[in-house]
């Protein structure tokens, strides 16, 4: 743990990190990072490290805490044990358990809970790094969150905290200032300047404390265009991205018919072909057979007559043997006659 610094504030007027009195700590903001959560925020605010989830509208569990006319909220912070220095025993505490119930409350009357009756609309932080603000962190990630989720809201809520230290005031407290300041002020509040968290912690003067309510809603407008423009651009790169992923789809669906078309017309056109060639093929062939045939026959004709004159020879070996069979009758005769 640091050691009480001697001066918060130096020659300069400027803090130990470098800040004017009035300057909040840098912000980064991501929205949409939790793809199971309906709305879902990472921050960034200085050291600390937060990230938001939002569930909801959906039914309530259990059923007797429903209510019939609005929805209900719930708001659990949890600091991760390795998000402090020294390690936190992990589980709720009575500390979360008060940043809980004063969170909740900060964002409850933002939201049109009446339009979702017999519903809860659950929010979970964890802080994954701290160094002070922690509370003013998550309820900006939560808030981002909620809009993410689609939840009708009358406002963001954007929170910064303002506290003295060295008897002057000072926006949105880093660890040492708030560890050793004098007075640490978390607020919390929307865009038109209505307070929806103020706690105190430490001592103002009437007039710090109008002094240092005015610094923390200039903090809180600057929180504000941090969320504002995080949403914006998270929501126009979106709708790029769907715009370009419907065209993407369109083209896909179209190009398979393309795709289709063209190969179904080539297939047709090589068939077409193939058929044209087997076709002239069949002709060639048949008139190649025919021209065979004919010489055949011709052929045929010659050798009919070749039998032809073939088998006339018989006919004089019958002539042969008909002389034969006569000189046999005659000799038949002459020996009737000898006798
Ligand atoms: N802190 C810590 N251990 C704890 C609780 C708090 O080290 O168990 C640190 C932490 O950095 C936190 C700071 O103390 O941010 C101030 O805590 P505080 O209760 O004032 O709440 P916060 O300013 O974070 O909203």
């Amino acid at each position: 743990m640091n050691d009480k610094p001697e001066k918060f504030i130096d020659n300069n007027g400027l803090r130990l990190d470098g800040r004017k009195a009035d300057q909040i700590r840098d912000i980064k903001i991501e929205v949409g990072v939790l793809s199971r959560a309906d709305g879902s925020c990472y921050l960034e605010m200085g050291n600390n490290k937060v990230i938001a989830a939002v569930y909801g509208p959906r039914e309530v569990h259990p059923r007797h805490q429903q209510k019939s006319t609005k929805a209900i909220v719930r708001y659990k912070y949890n600091m991760a044990s390795f998000s402090v220095e020294d390690r936190k025993r992990p589980g709720p505490d009575r500390r979360s358990i008060e940043v809980s119930k004063v969170s909740r409350e900060a964002l409850e009357d933002m939201i049109f809970t009446e339009y979702f009756p017999k519903s809860a609309i659950d929010i979970f932080v964890e802080i994954l790094q701290a160094d002070a603000g922690t509370r003013t962190a998550a309820l900006n990630a939560a808030s981002v969150a909620l809009a993410d989720a689609g939840i009708p809201m009358r406002g963001l809520v954007s929170a910064c905290a303002v506290g003295k230290v060295d008897e002057t005031l000072v926006v949105d407290l880093n660890k040492d200032e708030d560890n050793y300041g004098q007075a640490d002020m978390p607020i919390a509040m929307t865009p038109d300047g209505k307070i929806t968290l103020l706690q105190m912690d430490g001592n103002f003067t009437l007039e710090q404390f109008k002094q240092g309510l005015e610094m923390a809603q200039e903090g809180c407008r600057q929180v504000y265009e941090f969320q504002r423009k995080a949403l914006l651009d998270y929501y126009a790169k979106k709708e790029e991205t769907e715009e370009v992923a419907v065209i993407e789809e369109v083209l896909q669906e179209e190009a398979p018919e393309e795709v289709v078309e063209e190969s179904i017309a080539e297939e047709m056109e090589e068939i077409e072909e193939d058929e044209a060639e087997e076709v002239k093929a069949a002709e060639a062939e048949s008139d190649q057979e025919i021209e065979e045939d004919s010489s055949e026959t011709y052929e045929t004709s010659d050798t009919v007559e070749e039998e032809a004159t073939e088998t006339e020879e018989p006919e004089d070996e019958d002539e042969e043997k008909e002389e034969d069979e006569s000189t046999i009758d005659e000799s038949d005769d002459e020996r009737e006659v000898s006798q």
